[in-house]
């Protein structure tokens, strides 16, 4: 496997600059200056190193498995099924390795295939009532219940954080205020020298890999556009694909961290 493909995955899948032939580029140089505009805006997100653990009712920071329950009517439910969602990704805040907080963060979403709900709830866009993400305070030890669910993904506990440098993606430039047009050779020297780019395996914070176009959903109260909090590649750490090979986008609102959403897109 391709490491590099791994962790950037596609070319650009048109080129946004038509090359004059007679003019010979510097690729080098182009890949340079490219890097250079973009180091102003380079951010660091933390790629998940986890651990295959017995599921279990805890706060820890996990892909996958039981929640925290703060009583034992506490795990969400698919309004379409009426079963358990399943849990996608439990943080806790205290745990991050920065902008720490107390309390956890939880992504439900319901796998049921039977109705499928994904698509009767439109689960790919956000907020999507078969999507149940939130902030919950830690109060006692968690409350044990047995779910109404058809299958449990195995719990992987995440024990610590690799720090990547990432970069967002070409289809946000314009919005950023970035004047780049990324010629072919230069796109293909930021993936050979893994820089410049947005990561597309699961990652804590830094830049969305958009699949289509930049999908930001905005705060229901202050309309302020959120931003990542943790990104979901299909069959990464979660045994799950969303639609064919496509990336979940977990955001936060920033000026409220309570308001959370979660949406995917496939190419
Ligand atoms: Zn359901």
């Amino acid at each position: 496997m391709n490491l590099i493909r791994k962790l950037f995955g596609w070319k650009p899948k048109e080129k946004t600059i038509k090359k004059d032939d007679s003019v010979e580029i510097n690729v080098e140089a182009e890949f340079n200056r490219t890097i250079s505009i973009l180091k102003g805006f380079k951010r660091t997100a933390y790629l998940p190193e986890t651990k295959e653990n017995s599921n279990s009712f805890s706060s820890k920071s996990k892909i996958g498995g039981f929640p925290y329950l703060r009583h034992e009517n506490d795990w969400p439910t698919c309004p379409n099924c009426k079963k358990n969602m399943q849990l996608f990704l439990q943080l806790n805040l205290s745990e991050l390795p920065e902008k720490s907080e107390e309390g956890l963060i939880q992504l439900f979403y319901c796998t049921n295939s039977q109705p499928l709900c994904e698509s009767d709830l439109e689960a790919y866009f956000p907020f999507s009532k078969s999507v149940n993400c939130r902030k919950v305070v830690i109060e006692n030890e968690s409350a044990e219940i047995q779910p109404d669910i058809n299958e449990i993904f195995d719990e992987k506990i995440i024990v610590d954080w690799n720090p990547v440098d990432d970069y967002p993606h070409f289809e946000e430039y314009s919005d950023l205020g970035i004047d780049l047009d990324l010629e072919d050779e230069v796109y293909e020297m930021m993936e050979e020298k893994k820089k410049g780019l947005p990561i597309i395996k699961d990652k804590l914070f830094g830049w969305p890999y958009w699949v289509q176009s930049v999908e930001y959903p905005f705060d229901r109260n202050t309309n302020r556009q959120m931003e990542l909090l943790f990104q979901l590649d299909s069959e990464d750490h979660l045994p799950y694909m969303f639609g064919d090979c496509g990336i979940g986008y977990f955001t936060q609102s920033p000026d409220n961290k309570g308001e959370l959403a979660f949406g995917w897109a496939c190419s």
